[in-house]
């Protein structure tokens, strides 16, 4: 269920956009492009397995070892030959001196009529093939003939021959993938590969992505607004973003609508981050602004995204430094974001695309929808009066009104051909839990 990554240098965007309509790209279509156009960091390092929860591991890990390497208990029990079980009724078998213990193997071999006390994690000693647990065994000690202590077990009816026992290379087989490449390690991941006794993994470098807000009217937050003004919130909800995702972040603050700052920090970025992300210019007011710099110094193609809120969306260049303009209203930020950009940064850092899937969900008012284009609503998913969820639209959906987002846990999303919609009716509702 994962994708596979493409490889390759980038070619000019000039060529991958030929013939598109530029004007009404379905963002199935966008992210397509995306997917063909980039292609992850190529920089590998070796890092000690503690430092490498959340990246991404770069190539495919094989087992070097049979996991595990023997056969062994699954249970405190005994250890017993299957051909001893009586075909009905109690089993009665002579226990032998000593155990098997995890990590301290019994050395001798099982004989017909034999039981070995034997504990979880055990290496099977040689003759035994089926463990029985303790709860189903009952001794009996005795005097033989001779005067000597015998110790006899006997076990309930019902046993299985090849019970409780753990197959050498049952959970994996030398040389089996153990891991992918393209995973983001998580606890799992680790304690996997700490099982095969890797010490270090082969990792990619992270994504250096560069920073920018554009706008004469955006002030930082401790300095005081003059009439018009506004804070710059974009840097904030997109570091925390990009943070998410476990990249590196140059932030390249504020810059005015100015070519020549544009330019200056444009190329600032391209020399130092893989990927220029910035927010505001890319509307129809401010874009032949935008374009002419990027032109000049770069490559850049500037599309209006079926989508809602998110329509004005420029991609481009800077030197090999890939360029994202995204909207400048904060909703839009964070919708071209999550649905556009987050994919294409997750390949350009090798990761595997793990598909994420909506909620369905009924929606508890009737909502406006213009086939043609891919809308995107804030919504608080609850449990309605019967126990399922039910999603709320959270009022006012204007793509400057950052606070409804702050107050919704999820996002519902209108497909593309999708029209109005019947309060009751099913709807795709993607929870920010996982998304955010
Ligand atoms: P623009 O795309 O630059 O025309 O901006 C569209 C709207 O988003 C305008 O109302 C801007 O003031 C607002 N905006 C642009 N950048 C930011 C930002 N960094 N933080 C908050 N609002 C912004
Ligand atoms: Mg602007």
């Amino acid at each position: 269920m994962v994708e596979s990554l493409a490889a390759g240098p980038l070619r000019p965007l000039a060529d991958l956009v030929q013939g598109l309509n530029t004007s009404a790209v379905p963002i199935q279509r966008a992210q397509e492009i995306l997917a063909q156009w980039l292609t992850p960091v190529e920089t590998v390092e070796q890092l000690s397995l503690r430092t490498c929860r959340g990246r991404i591991l770069a190539t495919d890990i094989r087992s070097p070892i049979d996991v595990p390497q023997h056969d062994n208990s699954a249970m405190d029990g005994w250890a017993i030959r299957s051909a001893d079980l009586a075909s009905d009724g109690t089993t009665r078998l002579r226990a032998v001196d000593g155990a098997a213990w995890a990590g301290r193997p019994w050395s001798g071999t099982l004989a017909k009529g034999q039981c070995l006390r034997i504990f979880t994690g055990a290496v099977m000693p040689a003759g035994a093939d089926t463990v029985i647990a303790q709860e189903f065994s009952h001794l009996e000690q005795r005097l033989s003939d001779s005067n000597e202590a015998l110790t006899d077990i006997l076990f309930d009816p019902g046993q299985e021959p090849g019970q409780n026992r753990r197959l050498a290379g049952e959970d994996l087989r030398r040389g089996e993938v153990a891991l992918v490449a393209g995973t983001r390690l998580g606890p799992a991941h680790l304690g996997l590969a700490a099982s095969l006794g890797l010490a270090e993994l082969p990792i990619r470098r992270r994504l250096r992505v560069a920073l920018l807000s554009t706008g004469d009217e955006l002030r930082s937050i401790g300095e005081a607004l003059g009439p018009g003004e506004i804070y710059d919130s974009n840097r904030f909800t997109l570091s925390a973003m990009l943070e998410q995702l476990g990249l590196d972040l140059i932030d390249l603050g504020v810059v005015r609508d100015d070519p020549i700052a544009l330019e200056t920090q444009l190329r600032r970025g391209a020399a130092a981050a893989d990927v220029i992300v910035s927010s505001g210019g890319v509307s129809v007011g401010e874009a032949d602004f935008t374009r002419s710099v990027l032109a000049r110094i770069g490559e850049v193609a500037f599309w209006t995204v079926a989508m809602r809120p998110g329509r004005p969306f420029a991609l481009g260049r800077v030197g090999p430094a890939v360029y994202f303009g995204l909207p400048g209203n904060p909703v839009a930020v964070m919708v071209t974001f999550l649905f556009l950009v987050r994919d294409a940064l997750e390949r350009m850092s090798g990761a595997l695309l793990t598909p994420r899937f909506p909620l369905k969900v009924r929606s508890a008012h009737p909502l406006r929808k213009r086939k043609g284009r891919t809308e995107y609503q804030r919504a608080i998913v609850r449990q309605g009066v019967n126990g399922d969820p039910e999603a709320h639209p959270t009022g006012q959906q204007g793509s400057g009104v950052l606070s409804s987002m702050a107050r919704a846990n999820a996002m519902i999303v209108l497909q593309h051909d999708q029209g109005d919609v019947r309060e009751g009716e099913f709807v795709d509702a993607f929870l920010f839990d996982g998304l955010l």
